[in-house]
């Protein structure tokens, strides 16, 4: 068996040493028998694949001979208008003549050939570059030496038109199919099925017809010199970082600052010498569901090409391998074993089999789902292979996202027929509705529904409660339809501007086609990059969460110092939270209570009553209902603190819009149509989100806020009263200044005094108030002194620090995410160095005034992970999500305290 070496050596990471000034840059790194020059933490130069190759040679492993042509040079190459550095193929050559030696062969010989492979290997693996070039050195007389030394004809040439068709395809760029074309013909003409049933006779033809394609195609011969072969295979690799799938690759993924490729070159060992040879791909532990078992599949007398093509099925390891060679099997399991002993972590490699004898062709960190991640992160912990903290880092707590919402069966059939933007994660499947009303309507008849919108608004609110699913044609990550989606756990893909919606004629239309009511959909809003919208029935797998799901969740707690609350308006959402891990509810929005049908009427009532009399007269009809939603709160939140929010949007906004509506409003008021469209037009405003909203609302009638005061206080005491406790929070939206804060804050204290004194019992509450404004950031120190707490809502101060239009960015955001102007949506995921800054800022200052003022978020970034960060970072009390985020913010705080308590050690120990 493998000898394991020395340890991987503690280095600083990617530290290739550098260049001293004037002496020759170090291009090509040599591993195999003698002196391996890479190592393990050389990903940066070497890139992920040669590093570990110079690695596992290092660790014993048995690695064929090769060499790792840097990234560097890559970078050099492509910056240079695609010319190779001066001396590059000096340094090849002078690695060939190492290779050579360590393998006893000679490249270009045509007794004892050595022949090589080329790959590239960026830091990061990037399926669709180019990839790989087998069997470079042969031409025809190579191919001779290569039958009488392996025995084997058939192999040789079966080798050498592999060479011709790859050299072709991946370096010339003639499509593969002519290639295939004539492959098939000889098939056809020799009455044979299989590319395995050519006999040698066959092959030769093959290689014929295969030079004759590469001469039709490219206008030259195949080059018989190997050195020319390999260094255009080289160029072609670095060519090929600049071309336009992997510029889309990069970009998707969110991979930037990187110079370039490395290519690795590496003798080559054959999987296709005969029945006791094979090639192989596996995994050491099941990449699906995590189990700890051998994952892999195999091809006797094959090439790794042959597995990725897909033309023979693959055998699984497990249960043909032991059968085919329990030598070989043994070897592999031990591989398992030394892999994920020395990487701690599991690994996807891939093998060859020449004649017996295992080769090591690459490993890397195994790509894996959710589900897995979760149940890899908690067994290794538990065998001891890493530390608790290792555990939780493994896991990317947005990655949760798939383990809380049902998922389209990966098995199924889809027909993408529109994407937008991923608003909020999960499998959807309805039929179509175009109103809020109807969807009420028709889930109450026991149908299945997508709501579909050109935009949601408060008034959708109940539509969007029994949908499925939310389909929106504009509107961004925060708009109405995006928030309130997400804060239901509902499915939502906003933004999809293929989609035309007409709500009056009932039509959906996306391309040429048409669909009505009685079509169904199906949408995953979570998928990446974009939401995606299928036709038709996609079948769903439910999700389950897993014992390790639990346990990873129970050590994150035990490592965040950051609180996660949620943000909930129903006693519904505060339980799914508070099952989910919130330790409190950070935001309820109390207009979305606001929208059933009996209270609706009672709300209009107030706002079209011309008088204060004959508004307190609404109110009067609204308080028991406000009360009674939070009792359910306070009772499902079991004493943990509840911060209320008073009424926040413009008036308008619970006004019915067309006549139909306002003519039945007016009659069941007994006004006339006409004093109710003045009323509508009256509240028009041009721009309100600027408008009149948020305490300005209660600046003007301090009426509705006194009612609102009026019922929590009431709710608090007969929760009390009932031996429920509670906290309440109090909390006025976008205030601005302090006198503000003032003004309001006499009459929410009058208004509590007055119902401990009417009930004969106190209850504590606190007074607070949102950092919406930019001036309540600057001036908090000022709004301090009255407020007990602060709650930065990112979503308005991200609109009002930017100046962005939160319901209207949508359309030229991507712009400026696409021409690399702003890095990320600064709605989606704070901009730490504007509104961060604001947020930082605030909090310092409030916290000079008052030591104890509890600070917390709770706009849409207080679920994102990166934002999660910055809050712990900036040192707030708590963050609060949406509830089916609540895990993701628990796993990412988890996450921040533990990068940050291990940055403070790495700082400690440089000083
Ligand atoms: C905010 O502005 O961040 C916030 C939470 O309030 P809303 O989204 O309701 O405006
Ligand atoms: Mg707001």
């Amino acid at each position: 068996m493998f000898k394991q070496t020395k340890k991987v050596k503690k280095v600083a990471a990617g530290a290739a040493a550098p260049a001293k000034k004037g002496a020759a840059v170090k291009r090509v790194y040599y591993f195999g028998p003698g002196k391996t020059e890479g190592r393990a933490d050389m990903k940066d130069l070497l890139g992920g694949k040669g590093a570990n190759l110079a690695d596992m040679t290092t660790a014993g492993l048995p690695v064929p001979a090769g060499f790792t042509i840097t990234t560097d040079t890559c970078g050099d190459y492509n910056d240079a208008g695609q010319k190779l550095p001066k001396g590059l193929m000096d340094e090849v050559r002078a690695n060939i003549a190492k290779v050579e030696k360590a393998t006893g062969k000679k490249f270009g010989d045509s007794r004892n050939p050595l022949l090589l492979a080329a790959r590239s290997g960026a830091k990061f693996s990037m399926p669709g570059m180019m990839d790989t070039v087998l069997n470079i050195g042969l031409n025809d007389a190579a191919v001779d030496g290569l039958a009488k030394l392996s025995g084997n004809e058939r192999f040789a040439y079966d080798s050498y038109r592999r060479l011709i068709n790859m050299f072709g395809d991946t370096v010339m760029g003639v499509d593969h199919h002519h290639f295939e074309h004539e492959l098939s013909a000889v098939k056809a003409e020799r009455g044979v099925e299989l590319d395995t049933d050519l006999d040698t006779d066959g092959l030769k033809e093959v290689v014929e017809r295969y030079k004759k394609v590469y001469k039709d195609h490219v206008g030259s011969d195949f080059p018989t010199d190997g050195l020319q072969q390999l260094e255009a295979a080289i160029e072609a690799v670095f060519k090929s970082w600049m071309g336009d799938r992997a510029i889309r690759y990069r970009e998707l993924n969110d991979i930037r600052g990187i110079r370039g490729t490395a290519v690795n070159v590496q003798a080559m060992v054959f999987g296709n010498m005969g029945d006791d040879s094979a090639t192989g791909v596996a995994f050491t532990r099941d990449p699906s569901t995590g189990e700890n078992v051998f994952y892999g599949e195999f091809l006797v007398n094959a090439q790794g090409e042959d597995v990725v093509a897909g033309i023979r099925t693959p055998l699984d390891c497990k249960t043909e391998m032991a059968k085919w060679s329990t030598k070989s099997w043994k070897e592999l399991l031990n591989v398992k074993k030394l892999l994920e002993a020395r990487y701690r972590d599991v690994q996807d490699f891939e093998f060859t089999i020449e004649k017996g004898k295992l080769y090591m062709l690459q490993t890397r960190n195994g790509k894996r789902t959710a589900q897995a991640a979760v149940r890899i992160a908690v067994e290794m912990v538990k065998e001891k292979l890493i530390t608790k903290e290792e555990g939780i880092l493994r896991v990317e707590p947005s990655s949760l996202d798939q383990l809380l919402h049902p998922t389209f069966d990966p098995k199924a059939d889809k027909n993408v027929i529109a994407t937008g933007l991923p608003a909020s994660p999960g499998a959807a499947v309805g039929k179509i509705a175009f109103t809020a009303e109807e969807a009420e309507q028709r889930v109450a008849a026991g149908e299945k529904i997508i709501l579909v919108r050109r935009e949601t608004e408060p008034a959708d609110i109940g539509g969007m409660h029994v949908s499925e699913g939310i389909l929106t044609s504009t509107g961004g990550m925060t708009s109405h339809a995006a928030v309130v989606a997400r804060g239901m756990g509902t499915p939502c893909v906003a933004g999809a501007g293929m989609v035309h919606i007409d709500a009056n004629a009932k039509t959906l239309k996306i391309g040429g086609k048409t669909y009505g009511p009685n079509d169904w959909i199906s949408l995953d809003g979570g998928k990446s990059p974009a939401g995606e919208v299928y036709e038709g029935q996609v079948p769903t797998v439910e999700a389950s969460l897993s014992g390790a799901f639990a346990q990873i969740m129970k050590w994150a707690d035990e490592f965040r110092t950051l609180k996660v609350r949620t943000n909930a308006d129903t006693p519904h959402d505060a339980e799914v939270a508070r099952n989910f891990g919130a330790e409190g509810i950070g935001l309820t929005r109390t207009e979305h209570m606001f929208f059933d049908p009996e209270r609706i009427h009672n709300m209009r009532e107030m706002i079209l009553a011309s008088d204060s009399e004959g508004r307190i007269k609404a109110l009067v009809k609204l308080l028991p209902y406000q009360r009674e939603d939070f009792v359910g709160i306070f009772k499902a939140m079991k004493g943990l603190p509840v911060t209320i929010r008073l009424l926040d949007p413009p008036l308008h906004e619970f006004l019915p819009h067309n006549e139909k509506d306002q003519a039945e409003l007016a009659k069941s008021l007994g006004l006339s149509l006409e004093q109710v469209k003045n009323r509508v037009q009256q509240l028009h405003e041009a721009n309100p989100m600027l408008g009149h909203r948020g305490d300005r609302l209660a600046v003007t009638y301090p009426e509705i806020l006194m009612m609102q005061v009026r019922a929590i206080i009431e709710a608090a005491v007969e929760c009390k009263k009932a031996g429920v406790k509670v906290l309440p929070e109090i909390m006025i939206p976008l205030a601005g200044t302090k006198k503000e804060l003032d003004y309001l804050k006499k009459y929410t204290v009058e208004t509590a005094e007055a119902v401990f004194k009417e009930t004969k019992t106190r209850v504590e509450y606190l007074y607070g108030t949102m950092i919406e404004v930019p001036r309540a950031a600057v001036t908090a120190d000022e709004l301090a002194e009255t407020a007990q707490f602060f709650s930065f809502g990112t979503n308005d101060l991200t609109q009002m620090t930017f100046g962005y239009s939160r319901d209207d960015a949508g359309v030229f955001l991507p712009d400026y995410i696409k021409k690399e102007i702003l890095e990320r949506d600064p709605f989606q995921s704070l901009d730490v160095g504007g509104v961060g800054k604001l947020v930082s800022m605030a909090v310092k200052l409030g916290r000079g005034v008052n030591g104890e003022l509890k600070c917390g978020i709770c706009g849409e970034h207080g679920g994102d992970p990166k934002s999660v960060e910055f809050c712990h970072e900036v040192g707030l009390n708590y963050v609060s999500c949406s509830p089916f985020r609540v895990p993701i913010a628990r796993l990412a705080a988890a996450h921040a305290a533990i990068k940050s308590s291990q940055n403070g050690k790495a700082k400690a120990k440089k000083r």
